[in-house]
């Protein structure tokens, strides 16, 4: 099953040369998910190849115009499009209303169904439930009400073992039992074993989206040996300003500390501030303390691999 993410905007609110502003899709075996809709979205899908049109749900982390001002648009070319598909928008309550004004104003009645889901203040619960995967969210600590996303797979299907079967007559039908751990009777009365045949399912591979957030250790649980991390790292601990951006936003140092404290398998920084020209030094800076980080860049496509922790 695919499982990957492709970044679509990598700087902070400070605009940045060859950067755009933040928004996330991933692709869980075909669902796509946008995380964040920034200004110039569109334009960036376009440019990376990413299917607009099949972007069912969008979940925004709040509501600084970084993260949400090319969402207006997105809808708008969907409709002229002229969409079917019904959309689905997870968000902070005051969104429903700039949407309905945007709208009105432009007297546009949309010709495909948009629902809007009100994630409460300081929320923490499961959003999104399908057969092989949910989206979990949980607050962040900044200064709007602001959620970080979690998608993570349910139970991996066991692996058929190429060795046990050998010379097993096995019926097709009979496979997906298997793979669920299940025996399975035969027609001349035979019974597979499923622990006989098959080895046990990689582990659930899963996303996490923090962004943005000052240095808060209260999601760890949520975040718990998450496959792959994207915590926003938007200055280099020397270079903090005075004020809310310190207590709101993270350093590099920081969101590595997180990602060892939660046993992420990998860290990727992001939301960098304008003022670095070259990233390089809050890499270093993260690999002091968590060795296994990247950098986003715009238009890459990062896959969610399974680990096995040694
Ligand atoms: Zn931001
Ligand atoms: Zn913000």
């Amino acid at each position: 099953m695919d499982f990957y993410v492709t970044v679509l905007g990598s700087s902070s609110a400070t605009l940045a040369n060859h950067r755009g502003l933040t928004s996330h899709v991933v692709n869980y075996g075909g669902n796509y998910l946008m995380i964040d809709c920034g200004e110039g979205t569109q334009l960036q899908m376009r440019r990376f190849h990413v299917p607009m049109q099949k972007i069912n749900h969008i979940f925004i982390t709040h509501l600084h115009g970084d993260h949400y001002y090319g969402l207006i648009g997105l809808l708008s070319t969907y409709h002229l499009y002229q969409r079917e598909a019904p959309l689905h928008i997870y968000a902070h309550e005051p969104l429903q209303e700039i949407i309905d004004i945007q709208l009105r104003a432009s007297e546009t009645e949309l010709c495909y169904p948009l629902y809007f889901h009100t994630i409460p203040y300081q929320h923490r619960g499961v959003l999104l439930d399908r057969e092989n995967f949910y989206v979990h969210t949980f607050p962040l600590l900044h200064s709007l009400p602001t959620n970080g996303f979690v998608i993570r797979e349910k139970t991996r299907p066991r692996k058929i073992s190429k060795e046990a079967i050998e010379g097993v007559d096995i019926p097709n039908e009979a496979f997906d039992y298997l793979k669920q751990g299940k025996d399975y009777s035969t027609e001349d009365g035979r019974i597979l074993r499923s622990n006989e045949l098959t080895t046990s399912p990689l582990p659930s591979r899963s996303y996490a989206f923090c962004s943005d957030t000052g240095y808060t250790e209260s999601f760890l649980d949520d975040i718990c040996d998450v496959t792959l991390l994207y915590h926003e790292a938007t200055f280099m601990k020397d270079d903090v300003p005075s004020g809310k951006l310190a207590m709101y936003h993270a350093t590099a140092e920081q969101a590595a500390t997180i990602a060892r404290k939660a046993k992420a398998k990998q860290l990727l920084l992001g939301h960098f501030s304008g003022r670095y020209e070259s990233l390089e030094p809050l890499k270093e800076e993260a690999t002091r303390v968590f060795s296994k980080t990247n950098l986003v860049e715009d238009g890459r496509r990062y896959l969610i691999h399974a680990y096995k922790v040694l």
